[in-house]
């Protein structure tokens, strides 16, 4: 029995404006909560004009879910209420477990010819850790463990593991698989995933060819996010002039969500609370943990 993922929809990330007035693309996050369960949301911060991130995200909380940020261009400087504060540079990973409740802010700087590019994925938190402590870990370019394949090919272990390899990003609570996969021209990638899982694909360069549930073979390009069918595992091919995308697996949470804005929750009356608290000084409920 042919157990490969196909991909089930192709969407487009769309044009946002957030924080205090980034110009982004929102790749996921813009359709159903649940649609990507457990992966909420996943932007691409990414550009050549200052003007469009400079305004950067001030001081803003976050509850109850986790946030992973990658930057391959430009810093981002970041502080938070544990008491962290530190630069994200090229190839620099950061998550960020919100928990019970953090204030963080992440201000993109770009690099000196003025470029930026950085992804950020919120990871759900399932109920029994949604008022965990938060804690905040960095982590750098060097300690992310590479890939590099005969034939070019150059996989990123940012989370979970890739063969024998395994990512510096352990503990976020879904464990999440979590790769930065580059292909050069016609060469092929294939992946075991566990059944049930949700896989989805983020195409940021080239093209990447896929076979879709009726048996065609579409190209992705440049901010598809392609969503895959059930499956052991898939495959995913460069067009020939190679191509470059972020690959996410995690197995879905399947709680109810309730989101609004940076607080994402299981139920509207912990919302209400949360926004209650914010308004009342009380939203902090443990410093937690930080680190660089
Ligand atoms: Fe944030």
């Amino acid at each position: 029995m042919d157990t490969r993922r196909k991909v089930r929809n192709i969407v487009t990330a769309r044009p946002v404006t957030e924080g205090a007035g980034v110009r982004l693309r929102r790749a996921i996050g813009l359709g159903e909560p649940g649609e990507y369960d457990p992966f909420l949301l996943l932007d691409d911060f990414r550009s050549d004009e200052p003007d469009d991130y400079l305004a950067g995200f001030p001081w803003h909380p976050h509850r109850g879910i986790e946030t992973v940020t990658y930057v391959l261009k430009g810093n981002v400087e970041h502080g938070d209420s544990t008491g962290t504060r530190g630069t994200i540079g090229p190839g620099d990973i950061q998550w960020m477990t919100a928990g019970s409740g953090i204030y963080h802010q992440e201000m993109p700087k770009g690099d000196g010819s003025g470029s930026m590019h950085g992804f950020q994925l919120w990871v759900n938190l399932p109920a029994r850790d949604k008022m965990t402590a938060p804690r905040y870990r960095g982590v750098t370019a060097a300690e992310i463990p590479v890939v590099r394949r005969d034939d070019g090919a150059e996989i990123r272990v940012i989370a979970g593991s890739f063969g024998e390899t395994s990512g510096p990003v352990l503990d976020v609570a879904t464990r999440p698989t979590y790769l930065d996969v580059t292909l050069p021209g016609s060469a092929s990638f294939s992946l075991e995933t566990t059944r049930g899982d949700t896989v989805f694909l983020y195409a940021f360069a080239g093209e990447i060819l896929l076979e879709t549930e009726r048996g065609e073979t579409v190209t992705v390009a440049n901010r598809n996010v392609a969503l895959f069918g059930d499956g052991d595992a898939l495959r995913a091919d460069a067009g020939p002039q190679g191509g470059r995308f972020l690959l996410a697996a995690g197995s879905p949470i399947g709680e109810p969500i309730a989101w609004r804005g940076p607080i994402v929750m299981n139920t509207q009356e912990e919302l209400r609370i949360a926004f209650d608290e914010l308004s009342r000084g009380t939203f902090i409920k443990a410093k937690g943990e930080g680190g660089a």
